[in-house]
């Protein structure tokens, strides 16, 4: 057989189908696509860390555990001690860790529409089926819509981003209440944005037996150490923990959390500036006649109205200014574009840019 036909025949027809995940390049750009945090470190810090990661034992495996960083993380997090942790390669790890505890097993996983587009391409990729939750007018949750696809989907794990991503929106308590008291399945609330909301539904974790909550130090700072985690009661985690990998998180990570942890306060500080920057870019983004949607998270959303998305975001990037395009990935995303918050002086790079390709 050629190499080809060998192809053909062994890596089934979906993955040959299908395309990588695609990643911009964003060499020399203003970085506003993906919510990381613009800040860096002090350099006094950076050149400490350098001489922690310069002890690390690179020559053996990580702690399988990575317990140097369960109590300090706790204790910032203000995790209560009945609760469990289980880490991540990233949240995106620990998402397809649930998933992927369902295969061969029938039952489904469902995520609101639109929302955050991993829990459907780790559901396809581990061919378990997906089932999309409806959103109203407000891009709150549908509680007849969902009770209905509920009913017939019969999903075993619920994924409910609070807030949202895309939309930026948090999901009204009282109705994620109803959804979580009327369902047999887990509900997993991923609080990938706790940093920039005083929304907390860790108690929750406590309170339901159906309940846990997935957190991450992405969008606070740390999106190249890749570290997510699952908070949920000791009888959930030590299942989970069964199906994770034993080293997944690797030494120099787990090395730059610990330290990052020591100086937690420059990560809430950091975060305090995104958040006064989201009003601000907000403010300025409405006076220029963009409608802006609220944001609970560290990015917004802005109708282009009577501009073309698209043709922003190509002109913002001749800019050297990058942005996320929405337009065209859901039907209640047209012409929308997805601004990350970032430094006041990134903020007026857009705005400038956005200027001049408004008065062409
Ligand atoms: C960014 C994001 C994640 C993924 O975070 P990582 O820890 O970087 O994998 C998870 N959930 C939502 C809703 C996100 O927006």
């Amino acid at each position: 057989m050629t190499r080809d036909e060998l192809i053909q025949a062994l890596i089934p027809e979906r993955v040959r189908q299908g395309a990588a995940y695609q990643i911009p390049d964003a060499t020399g750009m203003v970085k506003l696509d993906a919510m990381e945090n613009p800040y860096r470190w002090p350099q006094s810090l950076r050149d400490e860390l350098a001489i922690r990661l310069a002890d690390c034992a690179l020559n053996r495996y990580p702690d399988p555990h990575a317990d140097s960083i369960r109590a300090p993380l706790a204790q910032w997090m203000q995790i209560p001690e009945t609760l469990d942790l289980l880490f991540g390669n990233g949240s995106d790890e620990i998402i397809g860790l649930l998933i992927s505890n369902l295969i061969g097993t029938g039952r489904s996983v469902c995520a609101p529409d639109p929302s955050f587009v991993m829990f459907q391409v780790l559901a396809n990729q581990y061919s378990v089926p997906f089932r999309a939750l409806p959103l109203d007018s407000e891009f709150d949750i549908d509680v007849d819509g969902w009770m209905d696809g509920l009913m017939e989907a019969d999903p075993a794990l619920i994924f409910v981003p609070q807030p949202n991503n895309p939309t930026g929106n948090l999901f009204s308590k009282d109705r994620l209440a109803q959804i979580v008291e009327s369902t047999q399945a887990l509900i997993v609330i991923d609080e990938a944005y706790t940093a920039f909301t005083d929304a907390d539904y860790l108690d929750w974790a406590e309170r339901y037996p159906n309940v846990v909550v997935m957190r991450t130090l992405s969008k606070v700072g740390l999106a190249g150490s890749r570290f997510g985690m699952l908070i949920g009661h000791p009888e959930w985690i030590v299942e989970f923990d069964k199906i994770r990998l034993p080293y997944n998180i690797n030494v120099m990570s787990q090395t730059a959390v610990q330290f990052a942890l020591e100086y937690a306060s420059i990560l809430e500080e950091q975060s305090g500036l995104i958040r006064q920057e989201r009003s601000r870019l907000s403010s300025r983004l409405s006076e220029r006649g963009f409608s802006v949607w609220h944001s609970e998270a560290n990015f917004v959303v802005m109708d282009c109205g009577v501009h073309a998305a698209r043709d922003l975001f190509e002109g913002l990037k001749q800019h050297q200014v990058l942005v996320k395009c929405l337009d065209g990935s859901h039907p209640r995303l047209t012409n929308t574009l997805r601004l990350t918050v970032g430094t006041p002086d990134e903020s007026d790079a857009l705005l400038s840019a956005l200027d001049q390709l408004v008065a062409r």
